[in-house]
C-alpha cells in the first residue's frame, strides 16, 4: 500500500536516463514502504520481480506512466540496454526478445542471445561515474543512472573518459531488489583493475564503439555469414603465409590482453594459440547466440570504429546483391525469405567433387555447424575415414567441434532442466531429479558445478517443504564451489574476501541465509576469510 491522498504525478526522463533509474526515482517520490509496493504501482499487482537489465512487464506498465514515459517499443529501444545484443541476432530472436521483455517471463531468451553460455556472463552490474554523479546532482538536484553508463562493454564514461565504478546493489548474490540511485558508499572497483594508459586508452575506444553498436542496433542489423566474410576479407588483407597469420594472431592476443583485466573481457584469448581458435570461429559463421562483446572485440581491432566495419559490410553485401541480384542486405526486421543467407540464394553451386578444397571446407562448416559426421558422409557420399582424415588434417577445427558438440549437449541439457522447474516452480530438487533422472545424472557428470548453483536455489524463496531437501548435499557442493573458486583466484595471500566469494558464486550469499544449515561451509568460510 502506498499512502498518498491523491495520484502521484509521474516522473520525466532525465538525460541519458535508463528505465530502471527512472523507476528508482519514481520509487523516492513516492515514498513506498518497499520496492514491491512501487513494482505493482507501476506494473499491477500481477508483477512479482524486475531485473534493472532486463525489465519485464512492459505492457502491464500503468497506461499514466506510458503517457509519460512512452510504449513498450520506445521503452525498449531507447532506455534499456538490450538494443546492443540485436546487431547480430536473427530478426526471429530480436522480436521474441523485445515480446519476452513486455510480458511477465522473460523465458529463454538470455540464453538465446548469448548471454547464459558466452564468456562474457549474463551479469550486468549498475555502473556509474563519479563525476557524473557530482554534475547530476548539481543540475538536476539527483544522481541518476546513465543508460550510455550501463551498456555492455562501456567501461570509461564517455563524457568523463574515467573508468566507471559498480554497484554493490542489485547483483545476484545481494539480499533482495532494490530501487537505488547511484551512491558513492554502494560503489566499488571492479575486481583486478589496475589500468595503464594504454589499456585506459583501449577500454575507451571499445566504450565509444559499444556505444556506436547500441545505437546502430535500435534499427539495423547484419547478417553473420557475411559478417564472417567481412572479418575474413580483413584478415586476408593482413597476409595469407602462415607466418602473417600467426603475427596477426600474436598481435590480436596482445590487444586483448590490454582489455582483459577488465570485466567483462576477462576471457578473451591472450595467448597464440587461444586468438588463432577465436579468429578462426569468427571467419566462419558465428553462431547466433555470439555474444556481442565478441564481434565488438574484434572489430576494434580490425576496424577501430564501427563505420569503416559497416562501409565495408556493405560493399560486401553490394558485391553480392549485384551477382545475386537482390537488393537489400542490411536490413530492419523482413521477411523470411529476405532473412535467408545469400549462399541460399545462387541457384548454381558447383558440385562438391569437382571442388575438393571448397567441398572440404563445406564438410567441415557442416560438422561445426552441428551434423553428425553419419549426417555427412550420407549429404556429401564420402566416408566415414575420410570426414575422420579431414579431421586430423585440422586439428585446430576438429577441437573446435567437439568443443561446440559438448557446448550444445550442455545448453540442451540445461535447457531441459530450467523448463522442468518454470513448469513446476514448487518442485524440489528431489522431485526435478526424480522427473527427469537422465538429465539430472548427465548434469551431475558434465557440469556439476552449474548444477549445484540451481539446486541450492530450488526450495529457497518458493516457500517449498525443505523437509526433503538434502542439506549436507548442498553444504559439500558449496564447499566444491568455494574451493574451486579459491583456485580460480589462487593468490599470494592465503586469505579471501567474502564479497569476493559472493561474487564469484551466485547462490552463496543467499544460501547463508539459512542459518540452521551449512555448517560446513561457514567453517570453511571462517578459515579462509
Ligand atoms: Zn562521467
Amino acid at each position: 500500500m502506498i499512502f498518498i491522498s491523491e495520484p502521484a504525478p509521474f516522473l520525466n526522463w532525465l538525460q541519458d536516463e535508463c528505465f530502471y533509474s527512472l523507476c528508482s526515482r519514481q520509487h523516492l517520490f513516492l515514498g513506498s514502504h518497499s520496492p514491491e509496493d512501487t513494482l505493482n504501482y507501476l506494473f499491477g499487482n500481477g508483477a512479482k520481480s524486475f531485473a534493472h537489465d532486463f525489465p519485464k512487464n512492459l505492457n502491464f506498465l500503468s497506461n499514466e506512466a506510458k503517457l509519460v514515459w512512452g510504449n513498450a517499443d520506445e521503452i525498449i529501444c531507447e532506455h534499456t540496454i538490450s538494443p546492443i545484443f540485436f546487431p547480430f541476432q536473427s530478426p526471429e530472436h530480436v522480436c521474441a526478445l523485445k515480446q519476452a521483455m513486455k510480458s511477465p517471463w522473460l523465458g529463454s531468451c538470455k540464453y538465446r542471445i548469448g548471454l547464459v553460455t558466452g564468456r562474457f556472463g549474463g551479469a550486468h552490474p549498475l555502473k556509474a561515474c563519479v563525476e557524473c554523479i557530482n554534475a547530476d546532482r548539481l543540475i538536476h538536484g539527483s544522481a541518476y543512472w546513465h543508460l550510455s553508463h550501463q551498456i555492455p562493454g562501456v567501461t570509461t564514461c564517455t563524457v568523463h573518459g574515467i573508468l566507471l565504478l559498480e554497484s554493490k546493489e542489485n547483483r545476484q548474490w545481494t539480499r533482495r531488489f532494490q530501487w537505488v540511485l547511484p551512491d558513492e558508499s554502494t560503489l566499488i572497483s571492479p575486481d583486478r583493475v589496475s589500468t595503464n594508459h594504454t589499456s585506459l586508452k583501449a577500454l575507451q575506444d571499445m566504450s565509444s564503439l559499444a556505444m556506436e553498436l547500441y545505437k546502430f542496433g535500435i534499427t539495423g542489423q547484419f547478417e553473420t555469414r557475411a559478417v564472417a566474410q567481412v572479418y575474413k576479407g580483413a584478415f586476408s588483407n593482413l597476409g595469407t603465409s602462415q607466418k602473417s597469420c600467426e603475427s596477426a594472431a600474436d598481435c590480436f592476443a596482445q590487444y586483448c590482453s590490454e582489455l582483459q583485466g577488465y570485466p567483462p573481457f576477462s576471457s578473451l584469448p591472450c595467448s597464440r594459440r587461444c586468438a588463432i581458435g577465436f579468429i578462426s570461429q569468427m571467419t566462419r559463421r558465428p553462431r547466433g547466440y555470439c555474444h556481442p562483446l565478441k564481434h565488438l572485440t574484434l572489430i576494434s581491432w580490425l576496424f577501430g570504429r564501427l563505420e569503416p566495419f559497416v562501409d565495408a559490410y556493405q560493399q560486401l553485401t553490394q558485391q553480392e546483391i549485384s551477382v545475386a541480384g537482390e537488393n537489400q542486405k542490411l536490413r530492419l526486421p523482413q521477411t523470411t525469405e529476405q532473412q535467408r543467407p545469400l549462399t541460399l540464394l545462387h541457384s548454381n553451386t558447383p558440385r562438391p567433387k569437382k571442388i575438393f578444397h571448397s567441398t572440404t571446407e563445406k564438410i567441415l562448416q557442416a560438422l561445426i555447424s552441428g551434423s553428425s559426421k553419419k549426417q555427412v558422409c550420407l549429404r556429401f557420399e564420402i566416408s566415414t575415414s575420410t570426414v575422420n582424415r579431414i579431421l586430423r588434417l585440422n586439428p585446430l577445427i576438429e577441437k573446435q567441434i567437439t568443443d561446440n558438440a559438448y557446448t550444445r549437449k550442455r545448453d540442451e541439457q540445461r535447457q531441459e532442466w530450467i523448463n522442468v522447474v518454470r513448469q513446476r516452480p514448487d518442485a524440489s530438487t528431489n522431485i526435478v531429479k526424480l522427473s527427469i533422472p537422465h538429465i539430472y545424472a548427465w548434469l551431475y557428470r558434465n557440469d556439476r558445478s552449474w548444477l549445484s548453483s540451481q539446486t541450492s536455489l530450488l526450495p529457497s524463496g518458493r516457500g517449498g517443504n525443505h523437509a526433503s531437501v538434502d542439506w549436507d548435499a548442498r553444504d559439500e557442493n558449496l564447499c566444491t564451489l568455494i574451493k574451486q573458486a579459491r583456485i580460480e583466484t589462487s593468490s599470494i595471500s592465503k586469505k579471501v574476501l567474502k564479497s569476493d566469494l559472493y561474487q564469484k558464486i551466485p547462490n552463496l550469499f543467499s544460501s547463508l541465509e539459512q542459518k540452521s544449515h551449512y555448517a560446513k561451509v561457514r567453517k570453511l568460510l571462517s578459515e579462509i576469510s
